[in-house]
C-alpha cells in the first residue's frame, strides 16, 4: 500500500471555559430589549453585560436535563455550550479548544485530544 503523511496545517484556536469566551463571541450589533424598549446593542455592551455569545451559544436541550452531569467531563450540562459545525451542531464542554479548521469552519475538541494532536506554532 502507497503512504502518505499528512500535510501540517497551522490553524487557529482559543479555550473555552464559559459564555463569552470566544474571540468571535461579540463581533456584530445586536437588537435586545431594555426597560420595555427595543434597541441597538454594540459588541461591546452585549459583552459587558454577558450576553449569549454568538459562536458559542448556550447548549439548550428540552429533552435533555440541565442539572445533569456530563458523561465526558462530568460538569452540570448548565455550564456546557453549544456551537454549529459543519455536521449540524456539537455540545462544548468547559475547558475544548475552539478549532477553526482550514476552510474557516469551526469546531470543538476535548483538551486530551488536543494536546495529543497538536503542537504550539513558535511565533517568533
Ligand atoms: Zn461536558
Amino acid at each position: 500500500m502507497a503512504q502518505f503523511r499528512k500535510k501540517p496545517v497551522v490553524i487557529e484556536v482559543s479555550r473555552w471555559f464559559k459564555n463569552g469566551d470566544h474571540p468571535l463571541d461579540y463581533s456584530e450589533t445586536h437588537d435586545g430589549f431594555e426597560n420595555g424598549e427595543m434597541r441597538r446593542f454594540p459588541p461591546e455592551e452585549r459583552k459587558a453585560k454577558e450576553w449569549e455569545g454568538d459562536i458559542v451559544r448556550y447548549y439548550r436541550n428540552p429533552d435533555d436535563s440541565g442539572t445533569r452531569a456530563c458523561q465526558h467531563c462530568t460538569k452540570t450540562m448548565h455550564h456546557h455550550g453549544w456551537i454549529d459545525t459543519l455536521e449540524g451542531g456539537h455540545i462544548v464542554c468547559p475547558d475544548d479548544w475552539i478549532i477553526k479548521g482550514v476552510k474557516g469552519e469551526l469546531y470543538p475538541c476535548r483538551d486530551d485530544i488536543f494536546r495529543a494532536t497538536y503542537d504550539p506554532v513558535d511565533a517568533s
